[in-house]
């Protein structure tokens, strides 16, 4: 059976007050489940968030890292940084990366090799763009970031991967792809999944759904059977409608 898991990803929003806070609200109105939550903040705040959430099983996570060790990498941060801070989980290739700063699917491949190396769990990011998906591409496009995002890994690491199906077109825009069509999609990078790792790995891949989720919306995409959850940009930053998607 595939837990739901629901992580919020915070962006370049919240200042350390305003995440002290929210933890503080959230902690409130939330009572653990069978959902596996998580928040994905700006580096600054993970530490708080850690400490904030300590003993909830509540996980934290940050946005993205650098695939080397260390160096002299400007600006950058290593998989070791976070995890001595208690990171539990990181984005891999959310497409906001890969639109603005240059994130390929060979970098984030290298991302999730070095992320796995340090017991970081990865949730990896797919999806295709406006014009893909309306010129018929959405699918050898999604196809081509998931085979090339996954070399090397082995079933092992796949067990603890999580995929994030976010079609770009549908992200902060309040446009969510249809639930059959995030399903379709989700079946679809499951059977990409199997064709490399087997059946077995692949039934058990939990895979979100990203773009424009919120408390309207929530309950049909997580009735979905290839959907196990759910990354929440916008809807993630209010205690009160992230607590209801939580609770879909
Ligand atoms: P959104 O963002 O929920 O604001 O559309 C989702 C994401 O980018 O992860």
């Amino acid at each position: 059976m595939r837990k739901p898991f629901i992580a919020g990803n915070w962006k370049m929003f919240k200042n350390m007050a305003q995440a002290a806070a929210f933890a503080e609200e959230f902690k409130k109105v939330y009572s653990p489940s069978d959902v596996k939550v998580a928040f994905c903040a700006p580096y600054t705040q993970l530490e708080t968030l850690v400490k904030a959430f300590a003993g909830t099983g509540i996980g934290v996570g940050a946005q993205n890292m650098h695939f080397e060790e260390q160096g002299a990498f400007t600006g950058e941060i290593s998989a070791e940084m976070l995890t001595e801070i208690g990171v539990d989980y990181v984005i891999i290739g959310h497409s906001e990366r890969r639109q603005y700063f240059g994130e390929t699917d060979e970098t984030v491949n290298k991302k999730l090799h070095k992320a796995f190396e340090h017991d970081l769990l990865p949730i990896f990011c797919v999806g295709e763009n406006l014009e893909e998906r309306e010129s018929g591409k959405a699918f050898a496009v999604v196809e081509e970031q998931v085979k090339k995002g996954l070399v090397g890994l082995s079933a092992e690491q796949i067990e603890k991967l999580t995929v994030a199906y976010e079609p770009v077109w549908a992200i902060g825009t309040g446009k969510t792809a249809t639930s059959e069509q995030a399903d379709e999609m989700c079946g679809f990078i499951r059977k990409t999944v199997a064709g490399i790792y087997g059946e077995e790995t692949a039934e058990n891949l939990v895979i979100q759904y990203g773009g424009s989720v919120k408390p309207s919306n929530v309950t049909e995409l997580m009735n979905m059977y290839e959907i196990d959850g759910a990354l929440v940009g916008g809807a993630s930053l209010k205690a009160e409608d992230f607590i209801q998607i939580v609770n879909f």
